[in-house]
């Protein structure tokens, strides 16, 4: 088969390698429209389950990705002049800076004989004209899926909240959350370590907020300036790195949640953030973009012409992430709706940013929620697990005040 994978993120690299590992003779070629190793974004994190999968179906990619990733096991929570909680040896997570990761895939692509174009872009699947399938990869702002927006129905839902994907050269050992009250309202962020020299620091606050002190007119050394300040407890020194706009302003986005009514037309088929985004704050997109890649090479090697096989990859892969799609939603709702939960004792607090996904418990009163979680039998799984943690494992809990 003859196939064309437009964008040369995770999601069209893994595809090539683990097509080009099911049968040799495909002939692939991935374009990318920027130069080899230039990438946006920082660290990725990802979980056991995932390098598992990983490490079954093409154990060279697998033990790289594994062995450049950096693991925590433990998880801090700052509330300002509250409380520190700490909860440690909880389930391991990872983390894998974006540019590693993407290196290590079209490394391993190419090895295998696929093609990798770089600084090719790809405007319209009517260019690849002789390819018997085109992957569009080319996530979230697909070009070749607006093109037919028509037929796919993409739908965005704009996130209220404000956020900005920063690096710094601190070293969170683990994964740490701060949460910074100001005069204009709550701003935290989540940082996380990918490497050596690096860890990621996402921030987020509302749109009063960010409008309150003045980070919608701040350039981005002023910006970062300022964050640094907000968040001088927990950075130790250690400076935020961030990608200027070209103009010299600072890049805040609000997170659009994509999802798309249906996902190939003819030979074209989306995977990826082309397809579908999840919230950043349950760290899954780009898991969710080596899945679709893993579904669609089964789908299309499951003795099925091209049309039903799609339509099968289509059909298993939008039911498989329904539920990592609603947690997404709930996550992003708890911190849009963070004043209903942060001057909570700081345990409940915690215990309720853990179980931020719950479609629960944006409809009971936080305060019942968690009794429900210490009394109910019925109460959800993890819940309890959560529960658990905090009553064996809190290793240092201040008291408010
Ligand atoms: C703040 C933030 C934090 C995140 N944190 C995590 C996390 O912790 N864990 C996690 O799993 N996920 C995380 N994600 C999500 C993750 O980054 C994406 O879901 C993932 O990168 C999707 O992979 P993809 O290959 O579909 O698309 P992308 O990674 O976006 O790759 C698309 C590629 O296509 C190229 N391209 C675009 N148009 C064209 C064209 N016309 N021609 C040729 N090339 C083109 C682009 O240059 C790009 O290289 C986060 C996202 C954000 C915003």
């Amino acid at each position: 088969m003859k196939v064309a994978c437009v964008g040369g993120g995770p999601a069209s690299l893994y595809f090539s390698i683990i097509m080009k590992r099911v049968d040799p003779s495909h002939d692939i070629t991935v374009y990318e429209r920027n130069p080899a190793g230039s990438t946006y974004g920082w660290g990725v994190t990802y979980w056991d389950e995932l390098l598992q999968t990983l490490q079954a179906l093409d154990p060279e990619s697998g033990s790289a990705i594994s062995e450049s990733s950096v693991r925590w096991d433990s998880w801090v929570v700052h509330v300002r002049d509250r409380a520190t909680v700490m909860v440690e040896h909880g389930e391991e997570g990872f983390g894998i800076g974006r540019h590693k990761l993407l290196d290590i895939l079209a490394e391993r692509a190419r090895s295998l004989g696929v093609r990798i174009e770089f600084e090719r872009e790809i405007t319209d699947a009517g260019e690849l004209a002789d390819a018997d399938l085109v992957v569009a990869g080319d996530g979230v702002n697909s070009v070749l899926r607006e093109r037919h927006a028509g037929h796919f129905g993409p739908e965005f839902k704009v996130g209220r909240n404000t956020y900005t994907w920063l690096g710094t050269t601190k070293i969170f050992e683990s994964f740490t959350f701060a949460f910074v009250e100001t005069e204009h309202g709550w701003i935290w962020c989540y940082g996380y370590g990918f490497g050596k020299d690096h860890s990621t620091c996402v921030v987020e606050c509302s749109p009063a907020t960010w409008r309150g002190l003045g980070l919608d007119r701040a350039n981005q050394a002023d910006g970062l300036a300022l964050l640094e300040k907000l968040f001088a407890d927990i950075l130790d020194g250690h400076p935020l790195i961030g990608r200027a706009n070209p103009d010299g302003s600072a890049h805040w986005l609000n997170f659009r949640t994509l999802t798309n009514r249906s996902w190939y037309r003819d030979n074209l088929v989306l995977i990826g953030d082309a397809a579908h985004t999840t919230h950043y704050s349950i760290g899954a997109g780009t898991a969710l973009a080596l899945g679709d890649a893993i579904f669609l090479v089964n789908a299309l090697h499951g003795g099925t012409p091209l049309q039903p096989a799609l339509a099968r990859y289509e059909r298993e892969r939008k039911s498989e992430i329904r539920s990592a799609q609603k947690a997404a939603r709930y996550s992003a709702q708890w911190y849009e709706s963070l004043p209903r939960y942060v001057n909570l004792p700081p345990e409940q607090m915690f215990t309720l940013l853990f179980q931020r996904r719950s479609r629960l418990l944006p409809h009971v009163p936080p305060r019942l929620y968690y009794r429900m979680g210490q009394t109910s039998e019925h109460a959800s799984e993890s819940l309890h697990k959560v529960k658990h943690w905090l009553g064996s494992k809190v290793s240092r809990s201040t008291p408010p005040g």
